[in-house]
């Protein structure tokens, strides 16, 4: 391997993480999915928007850098996060990555809810998420799945969502 390979090899540095949350659907409050709002006939039942998609995202971040999980860093009895717009976790947690000197490289996330069908929108919550991390839309996958009919998300009495985040420093 040349000199300057291992020069440059050396100042790279990735950390993973992984994030998951889940939230009741009950009738009422909007479903917004990753800042993008969702027609459905129920929404989550939350202290926050309830947006799992960000709320998993922030939990893959902050995992990254090991700094805990996001109801250490917003307690969901704090009166400040009633119905606040979840992008401000996901933003915290990119200040706490960049003050160590990281950015996100790319992440991946799974949604997992019977109804209604994401489709239309998935494009839009990519854009939304990409925006929100500072990446190109290529460097953000989302997947969308259902229970098949197993279990309580499978019965339609709650949405999840899976993410995982690479964050990388010095390149
Ligand atoms: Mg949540």
């Amino acid at each position: 391997m040349p000199e300057t390979a291992v020069k440059t090899s050396l100042m790279i540095m990735f950390r993973i993480g992984l994030g998951y949350d889940s939230h009741r659907l009950i009738q009422g409050p909007p479903l917004i999915l990753g800042t993008v709002p969702v027609e459905c006939e129920l929404g989550p039942a939350a202290h926050s928007d309830g947006d799992v998609v960000l709320h998993a995202l922030t939990d893959a971040i902050l995992g990254a850098i090991a700094a805990g999980d996001i109801g250490e860093h917003f307690p969901d009895d704090d009166p400040r996060w009633k119905d606040a717009p979840s992008r401000i976790f996901v933003e915290h947690a990119i200040t706490l990555a960049a003050k160590l000197g990281y950015h996100v490289g790319n992440c991946d996330i799974t949604l997992l809810t019977e109804a209604p069908k994401l489709t239309p929108y998935k494009q839009k919550i990519i854009d939304s998420i990409a925006g929100i991390l500072g990446v190109e839309a290529s460097c953000v996958s989302l997947k969308a799945k259902t229970a098949e009919g197993l279990g309580s998300i499978g019965r339609g009495e709650g949405i999840a969502s899976l993410a995982t985040v690479m964050l990388t420093k010095g390149v």
